[in-house]
C-alpha cells in the first residue's frame, strides 16, 4: 500500500539509512532470499546507489565486505601485507565489529520510527484511500506530492483523529469548547 511505502520513505528525515542522500526506495534489511519478510519491520529508507551496492547481504555482511576490502591496504595474502595504518586484518575485523553494533543501534532507532504505532495509524489514515502503487501514481510521485502534508503531520507530532476533529466534533454537538472541564 501507499501510506506504507511513505511511512518508511519518510523515516530516518526521508534520508537513505547508509549514506543520507535522499532515500528512494525500501531495503530489505534481511534480504528476500534470506528469508526476510516483506513486512515493516524488516524494510529501511534506502537510496538506489546503495540498494544496489547492498545487493543480497544483510548490513553486518555488507559492511565487513565493504571494509575488509576497501580500508585493507594488503593487496597479497593475508600473511604478507595485513597492514592499514599498522592495523592487522583482526584489528580491522574488530574495529569492523564495533561499528556495525553501532549500525545496528541506528537501524533500530530508525525500525522504531517506522513501528511507532501513532505515525503508522496517521499515515493510514491520511493516505490508505490512494491504495496500491501503480505506474501512473507511484509512491515516490505520492512523496513528492504529499511532502508538505507529511511535514506538517510531523511538526504537529502525528496527531490522531481524535486531536485532529475531536474539539470540532463536541464544539458541533455541544456548542461549546468546555465539555471535558
Ligand atoms: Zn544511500
Amino acid at each position: 500500500m501507499i501510506w506504507e511505502r511513505l511511512a518508511v520513505l519518510t523515516a530516518n528525515e526521508g534520508q537513505c539509512f547508509y549514506c543520507f542522500d535522499e532515500s528512494q526506495t525500501m531495503d530489505h534489511v534481511i534480504p528476500f532470499s534470506d528469508g526476510g519478510a516483506d513486512e515493516l519491520k524488516n524494510l529501511m529508507p534506502i537510496c538506489h546507489k546503495c540498494n544496489q551496492a547492498k545487493g543480497d547481504k544483510n548490513p553486518a555482511v555488507w559492511h565487513v565486505s565493504l571494509d575488509l576490502c576497501i580500508r585493507w591496504s594488503g593487496k597479497g595474502s593475508v600473511s604478507d601485507g595485513a597492514m592499514l595504518n599498522n592495523m592487522s586484518l583482526r584489528e580491522l575485523y574488530l574495529l569492523t565489529h564495533v561499528e556495525i553494533l553501532e549500525e545496528l543501534d541506528a537501524l533500530e532507532e530508525v525500525q522504531a520510527e517506522i513501528l511507532d504505532e501513532r505515525r503508522l495509524e496517521w499515515f493510514e489514515r491520511k493516505f490508505s484511500l490512494y491504495g496500491y502503487p501503480s505506474a501512473k501514481f507511484g509512491v515516490l510521485r505520492a512523496r513528492a506530492q504529499f511532502a508538505d502534508r507529511i511535514q506538517e503531520g510531523k511538526g504537529k507530532n502525528y496527531p490522531t483523529f481524535l486531536e485532529e476533529w475531536g474539539h470540532a466534533a463536541s464544539w458541533s454537538r455541544s456548542g461549546t469548547q468546555s465539555s471535558e472541564s
